[in-house]
């Protein structure tokens, strides 16, 4: 086996399972370029009140490291940060990551990847730029990491604080204040439950309804867990459960949009908010006049209680502009606060960049990407040799583990891997052909998807085609089994 050398671009849970696998593998040569000062990525980002995984923990862990301590079903951030931080230590990988220093440029010669990192922060004079090299680039670098702002006329001129719900600022006193929250997304329903019963006034801007699930949230208590650790192999088959109860339910329903899941679903999202919303105008204002699942769907047992508190307004009006006292409507009243939380989501077909990536002869990803991200199965791009992603482009993200789904592309990147590690070949990536067939097929499945029945997504590209896996699950799984050699170019 040759030794390669690996660089991982991204400490988060793909990052941190890319090393794992690569050393299970027989690999010693790794090293994980991080940003920030810490590993985690989502879960070190978003810090906002209230945020937890709407994934049930169980099956939200990697496979080889099932967790007897989960608190609850759905576990809150910070678990789930504790959770990645310890699979790190006892899997030994974390010595392997430089953290402070980013990868900013990544080029391609015949001796394989060139890779230009900066040490240090962008605004001081003491950043450092570094050169490494590289048989084989792994890129965890996630697909909700770079916020949206929105395009709001007057949102600079607020006259108190304004953040993103991904960066938020706890030096912030919430307690009493008139808090506005722009955005339905899982992020709002969140921070909304949780903060309701704390802020003074809180406004929500909504300018889609969303559908709701009340799954509940229960503690999983300490004879559980007591149960869990003596019995670990009951937490494998908990979580063979969960999901085959998830592909079964969400995952390979949404992508059939005349699924009688899709539609108990919806029947499910219904019945939560006739049965729990009394005031028939509110209840009005947030019944979703699309299909269930065409965004993604949410899942809060309290949002609908949370927004029927006496401090809580659910403001539909559109807003025409931000003002320094607070949000301007189109019916020209003038919501007056205090804080402004955007939860306006995320710039989701940014993936790597903006790392400049030269592949093979020169060609730019940023420009092979132009018009919108693609790849492979979403791992690999032609005439980006030896150069894998883990959640990327196409890839199925739609209300289930991403765990799940970077563990199974882990393992299909390792086959490929083996076949440069045996010396079989020098280059390995996509074929043209395959690549132009992968995307035909995709866009093609797509319109059977339920992405497509008329609704504003993240999902979607600029061409209004979901951007994401329209096959099922189970076919994901199946094209994860092993690479079809036929459609690599082994160079
Ligand atoms: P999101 O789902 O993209 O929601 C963004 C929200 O902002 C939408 O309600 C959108 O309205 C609104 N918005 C955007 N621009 C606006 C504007 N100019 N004016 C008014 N409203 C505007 O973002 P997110 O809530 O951060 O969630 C993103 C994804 O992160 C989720 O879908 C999920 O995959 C993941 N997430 C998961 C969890 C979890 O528990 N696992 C928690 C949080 C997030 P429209 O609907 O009208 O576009």
């Amino acid at each position: 086996m040759r030794n390669l050398r690996f660089v991982v671009v991204g400490a988060g849970m793909a990052g941190i399972l890319s090393a794992i696998k690569l050393r299970e593998a027989g690999f010693t040569d790794i090293a994980v370029y991080e940003k920030a000062d810490r590993l985690g990525g989502t879960w070190r980002e978003n810090t906002y009140p209230g945020i937890s995984c709407d994934v049930p923990s169980h099956l939200y862990s990697y496979s080889f490291a099932p967790n007897p301590e989960w608190t609850h079903t759905f576990s809150p951030g910070p678990e789930i940060l504790a959770y990645l931080e310890n699979v790190a230590r006892q899997g030994g990988i974390d010595g392997l990551i430089r953290y402070g220093t980013e990868v900013h440029r990544l080029e391609y010669d015949r001796a394989g990847w060139r890779i230009g990192t900066s040490a240090g922060r962008a605004d001081r004079a003491d950043r450092a730029d570094r050169a490494d090299r590289a048989d084989v680039v792994i890129a965890a670098t996630g697909v909700l990491h770079h916020p949206r702002y929105p395009d709001i006329e007057g949102l600079d001129r607020f006259d108190g604080p304004a953040f993103h719900s991904a960066r938020w600022d706890h030096d912030v006193k919430l307690a009493g204040a008139r808090v506005g929250v722009v955005g339905t997304g899982s992020s709002a329903v969140q921070l909304v439950c949780a903060l309701a019963g704390t802020v003074g006034e809180l406004r929500l801007f909504q300018r889609t309804p969303q559908w709701i699930l009340a799954v509940p949230n229960p503690a999983i208590d300490a004879q559980d867990r007591a149960r869990y650790r003596a019995h670990p192999a009951a937490m494998t088959e908990l979580r063979r459960e969960l999901g085959s109860g998830f592909v079964e339910a969400f995952a390979n329903a949404v992508v059939d949009a005349s699924s009688p899941q899709l539609q108990l679903l919806q029947d499910l999202g219904l019945a939560n908010l006739e049965d729990h919303v009394r005031d028939p105008v509110l209840r009005e204002k947030l019944r979703p006049d699309y299909r269930a699942g065409c965004k993604r769907l949410i899942i809060s047992p309290n949002f609908y209680e949370s927004v029927q508190r006496p401090n809580a307004h659910v403001v539909t009006e559109r807003i025409r502009r931000i003002e320094p006292r607070g949000v301007r409507t189109a019916d020209g009243e003038l919501h007056e606060l205090d804080v402004l939380v955007l939860a306006t989501g995320f710039r989701v077909d940014r993936f790597l960049r903006p790392i400049e990536v030269i592949g093979r002869g020169g060609v730019r990803l940023d420009e092979v990407w132009a018009r919108r991200p693609f790849a492979y199965l979403a791992v690999s791009v032609p005439d980006f040799p030896n150069l894998f992603m883990l959640n990327g482009p196409n890839g199925p993200v739609g209300n289930f583990s991403l765990i799940d789904v970077a563990e199974a592309q882990c393992g299909y990147v390792l086959e490929l891997v083996d076949l440069l590690g045996r010396g079989r070949c020098r280059e390995v990536s996509a074929s043209r052909q395959a690549m132009a067939r992968f995307e035909t097929e995709r866009a093609e499945a797509a319109k059977n998807t339920v992405w497509m029945t008329g609704c504003r997504s993240w999902y979607l590209d600029d061409r209004g085609i979901p951007a994401v896996w329209p096959w099922s699950f189970t076919r994901f799984r199946a094209a994860m089994a092993r690479p079809v050699l036929d459609d690599y170019e082994l160079v």
